[in-house]
């Protein structure tokens, strides 16, 4: 398997640090707000990832932190007459709303930054005694210049970027690259440290929680290339000042999306919302359409498209299903036909090339052309059988939910006296229970 790894910024060859275990870390929400569609798309994109993984019989540890405490809650907070717990336990539920409508799994590991104060305040304690921190006044600050490679997963120097920064700095700072792993304050929620009141900055988050819960290198840490700089040199900063290691073997990055060619902006009110959009699948299908680190244009007609394909791909799996369970021939087979199976290969390829969904979707799509094409020719119940073990598999891994449910004995029985009708040319009845059988969706 090959992936793009930001930090060097090439291709490799996957190899995981653990074998046949997969330890990711994704970073998640600030939970003031309902996500809006390019939020979702590391959500899917991750998702994916970790389906491909588990079915490669990769045992896949997956975290993702709810950042609930931050400037953005406590305005909204005073905004809504609301404590910050209420506003962050509000988003975060809506949030795992919008991931489950979209067929995301939910059972992976979440923390909450409330819940790690203790660790976060050991962690920025550890970074003191080493030396690469220093608390002015309560505020702390991580001594950015002493650690060499600076800049590296971002193509930015030190040098650069300390002729680059503005004038107007923090006095307390002793270089401006210096970012705050404390913030003493007394506004909105704040908790005691040694340091003083206050609470967490951003930036330390993520890396004290990964700390804590995997105790070691991870393999993959994933996010929005937005967040390369300054989030991200910032957490494999610190990583390397107390753990010596870049936090991760492998950063990925997926790109933006735009809609209608322009960055989506609550200013320009060109925000599409989660929530808003009722086609969920098609919304999937869309976010997976384009490989994860190039740019992603939501325009209507084009979205229109997904939606098109999505019923496409239900109609076609529902059909062969309902054929297979009516005369009770659903059975588990070993795909043979050699089309299925280099279509197979050919979705699998894919993916393992630096998780291309865009070409992976292009197999399934020549996997549903000869299925529409198999569904028409003469009844073969093994090949029926092997098409939809085909589409299931890749349906699955993209997240794609199939609605099949099995059907009832009164469905088959009806299917049956229609049948017998047919044969005994009793159309008037043959006519009756067709139309039933249509209604009920079964042909
Ligand atoms: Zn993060």
């Amino acid at each position: 398997m090959k992936i793009y790894n930001s930090y060097k910024g090439k291709v490799e060859e996957f190899k995981s640090i653990n074998e046949n275990q997969l330890n990711i870390y994704v970073c998640g929400p600030t939970v003031y707000n309902y996500i809006h569609i390019g939020n979702a798309r590391p959500v899917v994109f991750f998702d994916t990832l970790r389906r491909f993984f588990e079915t490669k019989g990769y045992q896949v540890k997956f975290v993702s932190n709810f950042t609930d405490i931050d400037d953005k809650i406590i305005e909204k907070a005073k905004a809504e007459k609301a404590s910050e717990m209420v506003i962050a336990n509000k988003y975060i539920d809506a949030f795992l709303t919008d991931l489950k409508n979209l067929n995301c799994k939910i059972d992976y590991i979440k923390p909450r930054v409330t819940e790690y104060i203790d660790h976060i305040i050991d962690f920025i304690q550890e970074l003191i005694d080493k030396d690469y921190a220093y608390n002015v006044n309560g505020d702390v600050f991580f001594r950015v210049e002493k650690i060499k490679e600076y800049g590296a997963l971002s193509n930015r120097n030190i040098e650069d970027l300390r002729s680059g920064s503005r004038i107007d700095v923090n006095p307390n700072k002793e270089s401006p690259l210096d970012f705050t792993l404390w913030k003493k304050t007394s506004e909105g929620i704040n908790f005691a440290a040694p340091f003083s009141k206050g609470r967490p900055g951003w930036h330390t988050e993520c890396v004290a929680m990964i700390d804590d819960i995997f105790n070691q290198q991870i393999d993959i840490h994933g996010g929005g290339s937005d967040l390369k700089f300054p989030h991200h040199e910032n957490e494999i900063a610190q990583s390397i000042a107390l753990n010596n290691h870049r936090l991760a073997k492998y950063w990925m990055h997926n790109g933006r999306v735009n809609f209608n060619d322009s960055k989506m902006s609550k200013s320009l009110g060109n925000m599409i919302l989660v929530k808003d959009v009722d086609a969920k699948m098609p919304l999937r299908y869309f976010l997976l359409s384009t490989h994860y680190r190039s740019p992603l244009n939501y325009e209507e007609d084009s979205f229109n498209m997904y939606i098109k394909e999505y019923e496409k791909l239900n109609t076609i799996a529902r059909q062969i299903f309902v054929k297979l369970e009516l005369v009770n021939k659903l059975t588990e087979v070993k795909i043979t036909d050699q089309e299925i199976k280099s279509l197979v290969k050919e979705f699998d390829n894919s993916l393992e090339d630096d998780f291309n969904t865009a070409n992976a979707i292009t197999a399934l799509q020549s996997l549903l052309k000869i299925a529409n094409a198999g569904i028409r020719k003469k009844i073969d119940y093994d090949y029926l059988n092997q098409l939809l073990k085909a589409l299931n598999y890749m349906s699955y891994i993209l997240g794609l939910d199939i609605k099949m449910e099995r059907l009832s004995e009164e469905d088959k029985t009806m299917y049956h006296d229609w049948q017998n009708a047919r044969k005994s040319k009793d159309f008037k009845l043959a006519d009756k229970l067709r139309d039933e059988l249509i209604d009920r969706g079964l042909l």
